[in-house]
Order: structure tokens, then C-alpha cells, then sequence
């Protein structure tokens, strides 16, 4: 059997691994395609897309947006996040570019407000600190994460967003969203396919609620669910393959690894390369 892994992150975004070196992990795990997804960037696709083709890996060029959960008012999750993956989206696309650059900049005006709520309740960081663990990747919050941990207001990653950055904790702050909608035509226009990433995390706990969430996703052009991914349990996976068959959607998954900040390994959902054949022959159709 051989496997890939769709969705995975580098230090171009909130990773700890570069581009080269996930390739480089790739072959040593074994897996014969691999997508890079990092977060609003496509940065390091082509490093990534580089070292793959040395290491004869079927590379996927990919991006995971983030973007309004908040569909309608019918299709409201409230509490969750919604990520979307572009599979085989053409990086040099001028609309996907212009996207990414809005995006970041929603990043740079919300991240100095955590750091202000942050210093508000007392902890000592400065953006700076920030800056400096992001290196030249997109900011996000596992790096504001990171520098809590080796101050020590935090016992770990995930501890330092339940207790202060996490949705709903004392200095988390919202960042301006993309419309599904939008996120998903940008991913169209680049060429690519639109695939809901870890359905889990829009916290919709009736399967009813998400079979209609998904639906109003798959009437804006949705291609594809994740089905396997490092937060679902073996029935997820099963309600989000039956879930994708009835809607008539693409399946994908993959680890969302993030090198050491995160307990998850490269490859470790044992995605079947199959399910890589079957989107890039569906992608190579809907091409022309
Ligand atoms: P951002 O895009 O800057 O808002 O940060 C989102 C990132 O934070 C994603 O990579 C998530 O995986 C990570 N993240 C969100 N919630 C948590 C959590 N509770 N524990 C660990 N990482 C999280
Ligand atoms: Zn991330
Ligand atoms: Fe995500
Ligand atoms: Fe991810």
C-alpha cells in the first residue's frame, strides 16, 4: 500500500518545517504525493514542488484560507472555524495572490491586538518576540503560542489558547474573513479544486446542521470534503465519507502536520495514494 498526505504546513506559514525538508520527510515516511497547504500563502510551493520532483514525490501546489463560518443565518456554526483548501491551484494566479495579500494584512492589524489584550492581563510579550519566532512565515497564533510557552505563562500549545488566545479566550481577537464564497471562486479561478478542510472544527454537532452547512458550501462550487485528518475519530471519518458520498463530493486528507508544535507526524493519517489519483484525474477533467 502506498499513501500520501493533502494537507500539511512549512515554516512559510506556522510550521517548523521548510518546504525542502517536508519533501525530504516525505520520502523518508514513505509517501508517494504530498500537498503543502500552508496557511493564506502559497509561498512554498514552489521549494517544496522543487525537492518533490528530485525525490520523485507527486506534488500537490495547495493553500489552506480561512474564512467566515458564518454562511447565513441559517448556516451560522458560531463557535467554529472554517478553512478551506485549494488542491492544484496555479501559485502565479494574480486573483489568488491579491487574496493572500489581503489576508495578511487582516493578520498584521489583528495580531498586535492580541499582544495588546495579552499585555492588558499582565503577560509580558512584545510583537517583536512575535516577529522574531515567525521568522519570514505568515504570523499567526501558534507562534504567539509559542513565545507564552518558552516564557512560561503556558504549560503548552494548546494550553496557551485555551487559556488565553484560543475563540473565546480573554485576549483572543478576530481577524476580517473572507466570504466562503469568495474563497472558494478565488480557488476556482486559480485553477484549483475547493475542499472543506476538518469539518469537525466548525463544531456543528448535529449531523442534520452539517449536512446542510455543507450542502450551502457545495451550492458556492465546493469540491470536496477532508475526510481523514489528525482530529477525527474513525466515526467522523465514516459520517464525513457517507456525507460526501450523498452530496456527490470529493474525499482528501491528510495530517495537518506542523512539524514539532503539534503532536501529529507526517503521513500519520495513512491516506491511500488512491485518493490522490482520484482528485488529480478529476482535476486533469475538469481542466480540460
Ligand atoms: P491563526 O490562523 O493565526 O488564527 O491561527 C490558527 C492556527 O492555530 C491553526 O494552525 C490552528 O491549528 C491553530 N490552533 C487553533 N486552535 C488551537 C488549539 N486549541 N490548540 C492548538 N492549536 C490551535
Ligand atoms: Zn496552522
Ligand atoms: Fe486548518
Ligand atoms: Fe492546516
Amino acid at each position: 500500500m502506498t499513501y500520501c498526505d493533502l494537507h500539511v504546513h512549512s515554516t512559510v506559514s506556522d510550521g517548523t518545517t521548510p518546504p525542502r525538508e517536508l519533501a525530504m520527510l516525505a520520502k523518508t515516511v514513505g509517501l508517494s504525493a504530498l500537498a503543502l497547504t500552508d496557511h493564506d500563502t502559497t509561498a512554498g510551493v514552489s521549494e517544496c514542488a522543487d525537492a518533490c520532483r528530485e525525490l520523485k514525490i507527486r506534488f500537490v501546489p495547495g493553500v489552506e484560507l480561512s474564512a467566515d463560518p458564518i454562511l447565513s443565518q441559517s448556516a451560522d456554526p458560531r463557535r467554529g472555524t472554517l478553512h478551506i483548501l485549494g488542491l492544484f491551484v496555479d501559485p502565479t494566479n494574480p486573483g489568488l495572490q491579491n487574496i493572500e495579500q489581503t489576508l495578511r494584512l487582516a493578520r498584521e492589524q489583528r495580531n498586535p491586538r492580541i499582544i495588546e489584550n495579552l499585555n492588558q492581563l499582565g503577560v509580558r510579550i512584545d510583537y517583536q518576540e512575535v516577529l522574531a519566532e515567525a521568522g519570514d512565515g505568515v504570523v499567526g497564533r501558534p507562534h504567539v503560542a509559542q513565545v507564552l510557552l518558552n516564557k512560561g505563562y503556558v504549560k503548552s500549545i494548546k494550553d496557551a489558547f485555551s487559556r488565553y488566545i484560543g475563540e473565546g479566550a480573554a485576549a483572543y481577537a478576530r481577524k476580517d474573513r473572507l466570504a466562503a464564497s469568495e474563497a472558494i471562486a478565488v480557488i476556482h479561478s486559480a485553477g484549483g479544486l475547493a475542499v472543506l478542510a476538518h469539518p469537525v472544527q466548525l463544531r456543528l454537532n448535529e449531523a442534520a446542521e452539517l449536512t446542510h452547512y455543507v450542502a450551502k458550501l457545495k451550492e458556492m462550487g465546493l469540491d470536496g470534503l477532508e475526510t481523514r485528518h489528525s482530529d477525527h475519530r474513525a466515526a467522523d471519518v465514516e459520517q464525513f465519507e457517507r456525507l460526501a458520498q450523498q452530496l456527490d463530493l470529493l474525499t482528501t486528507g491528510g495530517s495537518d502536520y506542523h512539524g514539532s508544535r503539534k503532536r501529529i507526524e507526517l503521513g500519520g493519517q495513512r491516506v491511500p495514494y488512491s485518493v490522490y489519483e482520484t482528485l488529480y484525474t478529476v482535476w486533469r477533467r475538469k481542466r480540460g
